[in-house]
């Protein structure tokens, strides 16, 4: 199991993603490119940029921080990579034009001149046995804003209009590697893994079904499944006798539980990546103004939980299906956090600006600051 760039060339394996996000397009927002973030260039698109450079078909936008090379060379290149692109000294990719929002590099070259990174970002992808599965990070705004879509019910689709058949970035999956857990103890099969993911993804999306409901119903299942014994049948027979019906939960009326969460989310971000301590008047911002809009805006809500639950690589870093609803549980903890924290901010009440600018943040903490695999880790204490 590993975490792998995207190599090229179509590949004839299927691809499912949330029917919400099926139809993903970049909305160059330019979040992705303004972000302070490592860009490694592949070895083979290192030669053809520095080509395109050197004749100036392609010219940097910004200037590189402390009169560094456009490309980086350097001795710490992650694998695969040649060089990594500049920055300017704001942070921005070099190749990023703020006046038009475009990447010179996508405009002057293509799509397939762009790094891997690039070209794959917000996607998040899990490779198996069974396909590719992607979710997206709704970091990326025009992700986060696709959560508040009432067009189309929410289900997992095969062969998204939005993801071709390609070699996506993301976990990787051998046939080496070890299928999920179901518990410590046992291993789940592939057919019995799909069930348990579309189980997720089905009550995330039960009529008038609340977050919390959500989460309680799926601790339920999850421990009803712990129990599943081979001379019953398959797991995925024991999934679909799972009890239809929700487990009824309230909305916290406080945010003491989530910063809890919260506070172990931070163990597994490293140290220089850390975010300044301000947790200040959060639990008072959500009392006066997430708690009591909180059930407004159950459909977003809702979403991003099947966005956890789906495409998830704490089903194949974490020790069973409880961990997972674990994980899942943290997100949303998470997201409480982050509204309350742009409630505070904004000095209002929770709106629909707000919570995407929390789901924004939450995705940001979760997908690209903390370490997956220690997430997993913390969150599989739950199977002890
Ligand atoms: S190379 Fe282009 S798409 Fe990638 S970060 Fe830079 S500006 Fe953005």
């Amino acid at each position: 199991m590993q975490e792998m760039a995207a190599k090229g060339g179509p590949s004839a394996r299927p691809v499912y993603a949330l029917s919400i996000h099926a139809d993903y397009q970049c909305h160059q927002s330019g979040v992705c490119c303004t972000s302070d973030w490592d860009v490694p260039v592949e070895v083979a698109l290192y030669r053809s940029l520095e080509q395109a450079l050197a004749t100036g078909a392609v010219r940097p936008a910004g200037e590189p921080h402390n009169g560094d090379p456009i490309l980086l060379i350097g001795d710490d290149l992650p694998d695969e990579a040649a060089a990594m692109v500049a920055r300017t000294s704001t942070g921005d990719c070099v190749f990023y034009h703020r006046g038009s929002g475009l990447c010179v590099v996508h405009r002057d070259a293509g799509h397939q001149q762009l790094p891997a990174t690039c070209q794959h970002f917000p996607r998040l992808a899990v490779r198996d046995g069974r396909g590719t599965s992607i979710t997206l990070t709704h970091y990326c705004p025009t992700a986060a804003a696709m959560l508040f879509r009432e067009d189309v019910a929410l289900e997992i689709v095969d062969a998204p209009a939005a993801f071709p058949p390609a070699e996506y970035e993301g976990l990787v999956i051998t046939p080496e590697d070890w299928p999920p857990l179901l518990h410590p103890r046992m291993l789940m099969d592939l057919a019995g893994y799909s069930a348990w993911e579309r189980h997720m993804v089905a009550c995330c999306a039960r009529d008038g079904i609340s977050p919390e409901s959500i989460l309680a119903t799926l601790d339920r299942d999850a421990r009803q499944l712990r129990r599943y014994s081979r001379a019953t049948g398959s797991i995925a027979d024991a999934v679909a006798a799972l009890p239809q019906i929700n487990v009824p939960a309230d909305p916290h009326r406080t945010l003491d539980a989530s910063l809890v969460m919260y506070a172990d989310l931070l163990k597994a971000v490293p140290a220089d990546m850390m975010p300044e301590p301000d947790e200040g008047g959060l639990d008072l911002a959500y009392a006066n103004g997430v708690a009591g809009q909180w059930r407004e805006w159950r459909l977003p809500l809702t979403r991003f939980l099947a966005a956890k639950a789906f495409a998830s690589w704490t089903a194949y870093q974490g020790r069973g299906v409880l961990t997972i609803v674990r994980g899942l549980e943290a997100a949303l903890a998470l997201v409480r956090v982050e509204a309350a924290r742009q409630v505070r901010n904004a000095g209002r009440e929770l709106d629909s600006d707000l919570l995407r600018e929390g789901f924004r943040q939450a995705d940001f903490l979760l997908n690209h600051l903390a370490a997956g695999d220690e997430l997993a880790e913390g969150w599989s204490k739950v199977e002890d």
